[in-house]
């Protein structure tokens, strides 16, 4: 590293990142510092001195501040019980500590623990040059914008999230989250989003659909039609055919798990 920047402002941390092509922002440098990451470079702009650290719960919106670190999510006291199995997740404390909600976001890991929760919320995020996008989009164009907040509307539905290890403590295979809305016993509202499965973490939209519009009932069938859907490689987390199964498997547990909790 030859130059490490610790912009006081936003607008200077955009300006820096213009400035200087191919410098990355630093957020708590969990993936930076990473032997495994091949994310790289000379230029380093710190982003400790811009705090964006502040979550809120309002009356309707959400706000996550970037960098919260997976830790203070979980110690905050509003923070959902979905978010916080999420950053749990991550199970060393050490790097729960270093881990912030931005740098997951921005990472782009095909298994984020954290952007599948953040997308069935259909959060969006605020970014350092005023635009609003969803945190499905920043995923798809790879972006690296600078991200400030991420926000979305609690009220609703009920989310439910899962997360499968290769071994204990060992590599994530996947996690799934699901978020549904009911009236009465009909699903109004799905969302289902799943990371492992591909070099993006995806929305089952096709899935979503036919949930909502009836056509699919929660059970066998869609564990089977999940696992139809998904297209993962086989690697030494597992088998393509072993990762299709769980996948289906995984999001059923979620939809039970919410399906027992609205009872
Ligand atoms: C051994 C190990 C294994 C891990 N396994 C997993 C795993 O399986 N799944 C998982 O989800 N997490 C895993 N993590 C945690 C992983 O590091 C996280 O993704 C973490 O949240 C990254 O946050 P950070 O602040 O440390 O990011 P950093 O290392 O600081 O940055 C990561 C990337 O995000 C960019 N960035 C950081 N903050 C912002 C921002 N606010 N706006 C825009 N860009 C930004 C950086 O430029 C960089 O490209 C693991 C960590 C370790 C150490």
């Amino acid at each position: 590293m030859s130059r490490f920047l610790k912009p006081l402002t936003i607008d200077e941390a955009v300006a820096l990142k213009k400035e200087y092509p191919g410098s990355l922002y630093l957020g708590g440098g969990s993936e930076l510092n990473s032997p495994l990451s091949d994310a790289v470079s000379d230029t380093y702009i710190s982003l400790e001195a811009l705090n964006l650290k502040a979550c809120v719960r309002g009356n309707h919106t959400t706000i996550l501040g970037a960098s919260t670190t997976f830790q203070e999510l979980m110690d905050w006291d509003e923070c959902p019980d979905a978010l916080k199995e999420a950053a749990g997740f991550l199970t060393s404390r050490n790097v729960r500590n270093q881990a912030t909600l931005g740098g997951n976001i921005a990472a782009h890991l095909p298994d984020s623990y954290m952007l599948p929760i953040l997308m069935v919320l259909d959060a969006d995020l605020e970014l350092g040059n005023d635009e609003v996008i969803s945190a499905v989009q920043y995923v798809q164009e790879h972006r690296q914008n600078l991200i400030i907040n991420i926000r979305y509307d609690h009220t609703r539905g009920k989310a439910a999230v899962k997360n499968v290890l290769r071994s204990s403590g060992g590599l994530s295979v996947l996690s799934a989250a699901v978020c549904l809305d009911f009236e009465g016993e009909k699903i109004t509202k799905a969302a289902i989003a799943v990371s492992g499965m591909g070099p993006k973490v995806i929305r089952l939209t096709s899935i979503e659909k036919t949930l909502v519009d009836g056509s699919l009932k929660p059970g066998a069938d869609l564990e089977k039609a999940v696992a139809d859907l998904v297209d993962p490689v086989s690697d030494l987390k597992g088998s393509a055919e072993y990762k299709k199964y769980l996948c289906g498997v995984t999001v059923q547990d979620c939809i039970s798990r919410i399906q027992e909790a609205v009872a």
